[in-house]
């Protein structure tokens, strides 16, 4: 089963994904997810459901359909969702945003966006290619649900661990 080819241009760097869609549109083999977990179950934890108060509840059920879908586990971390725009000042002064919530602000602040990390042998992994394979999870799951998202990781400035809603 194909889930997913990613692009690397000559210099190494992570160019694309590419999801084979046509192969299951909306119907995914459980087994085959399973199997390629090594028969492991992804439940997203309670901290990171806590990290999605607020936030776009279509975005929540991205969530909630991609961790049943993805071969990497994945988590929510604190400021992956709803943000005020103090926390996007910190974060712009940190920096760690492009976005000072201000004069530029953040589709987190309207609980439009939602930022992710990869979970891989224990610990948050914010690797291109687990980022990638969580993304594409995501997308999944938004067509399943007939949602429009963009991944960061797509933009010419890159955001891989950053997902938002096109309306
Ligand atoms: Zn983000």
């Amino acid at each position: 089963m194909a889930l997913f080819c990613v692009n690397r241009s000559k210099t190494g760097n992570l160019v694309g994904i590419l999801v084979a869609w046509p192969m299951y549109p909306t119907r995914v083999k459980v087994a085959d997810v399973l199997q390629a977990r090594g028969w492991q179950m992804f439940n997203l934890s309670k901290r990171s459901k806590a990290h999605m108060a607020g936030i776009d509840p279509r975005l929540i059920e991205i969530a909630a359909l991609a961790i049943t879908l993805t071969v990497i586990d994945f988590g929510i971390p604190m400021n992956g969702g709803l943000r005020n725009a103090t926390t996007q000042e910190i974060l712009f002064i940190a920096g760690k945003s492009k976005c000072d919530g201000i004069e530029r602000r953040s589709n987190h602040q309207t609980g439009k966006a939602l930022d992710f990390f990869a979970y891989v042998n224990g610990k948050g992994s914010w690797d291109r290619l687990h980022l990638a394979m969580v993304a594409a999870a995501m997308y999944q799951a938004a067509i399943i649900l007939g949602y429009k998202i963009q991944w960061g990781g797509l933009w010419k400035f890159k955001d891989f661990p950053h997902i938002e809603l096109i309306e």
